[in-house]
């Protein structure tokens, strides 16, 4: 990958151990790393200077993950990953409504963050080029000014809620979309019950993309929040054209 830049990242965690060991392995990884141990800090830190992307822990002392979250939020939209306990997930999803775009589930391994770093300053960037007119994942091709997908050389039906759903994935692999998300941004209305019609289209759409939950190509159930796109290779890639 290349960057023209060194990318600063914004490392929020107050375990000493788990916060030494991500700032070496992202610095090693050429990331120039502000590592604080609160959530005040975190604020302070934030105020002072841009960051590129942040990795937040949300369980914090003095002020919580969630708040940080959502105080930078106020102002930016630098990507947020946050770092939750494991089975925590009323968390995972309060974080997802504040803003948070990814999370890793504890423990995780320094190469899973540091995947998920350049994934979401990929995205970051890919969001910011306006001649993006094609989304490509490994025989999956989506032309966005025809609607048109192809998978493997062959032209898919879809409706007009499955094309939403896949683009809404698929434009961002690997970043998590709560149920409550993707019924707001696919059928355009946020009332709670509709969450299962998320959950038809899904099925649906797997149907014809020939995707088996149980080894997903393309779609992965997130347990508890929702779905995340991500093909086999591993995060995947969006390409412009
Ligand atoms: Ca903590």
């Amino acid at each position: 990958m290349s960057i023209e830049t060194v990318q600063r990242v914004l490392l929020v965690e107050d375990e000493r151990t788990i916060r030494d060991a991500v700032a070496a392995y992202l610095e090693r990884e050429g990331f120039w790393v502000t590592a604080v141990a609160d959530g005040q800090a975190a604020l302070d830190a934030a105020a002072r200077k841009p960051f590129d992307l942040v990795v937040l822990d949300l369980n914090l002392p003095k002020v919580s993950g969630e708040e940080v979250c959502r105080v930078i939020r106020d102002t930016s939209d630098v990507p947020i990953i946050m770092l939750t306990a494991k089975g925590a997930e009323e968390e995972r999803v309060r974080g997802f409504e504040m803003g948070a775009d990814d999370y890793l589930v504890k423990p995780f391994s320094p190469r899973e963050l540091v995947a998920r770093v350049r994934a979401l300053l990929r995205r970051a960037h890919a969001d910011s080029d306006p001649q993006r007119a094609r989304i490509e994942h490994e025989g999956l091709v989506i032309d966005l000014p025809s609607h048109k997908v192809n998978l493997d050389g062959r032209e898919l039906d879809l409706t007009a809620s499955e094309y939403k759903l896949l683009v809404t994935l698929s434009r961002y692999p690997g970043r998590v979309y709560p149920r409550m998300e993707l019924v707001e941004k696919v059928l355009g209305y946020d009332f709670e019950g509709y969450e299962r019609a998320v959950d038809s289209h899904v099925k649906n759409l797997r149907a014809k993309l020939d995707d088996d939950p149980r080894e997903p190509r393309f779609i992965h159930t997130v347990t508890g929040v929702g779905y995340r796109f991500e093909t086999r290779r591993g995060t995947g890639e969006a390409t412009g054209s």
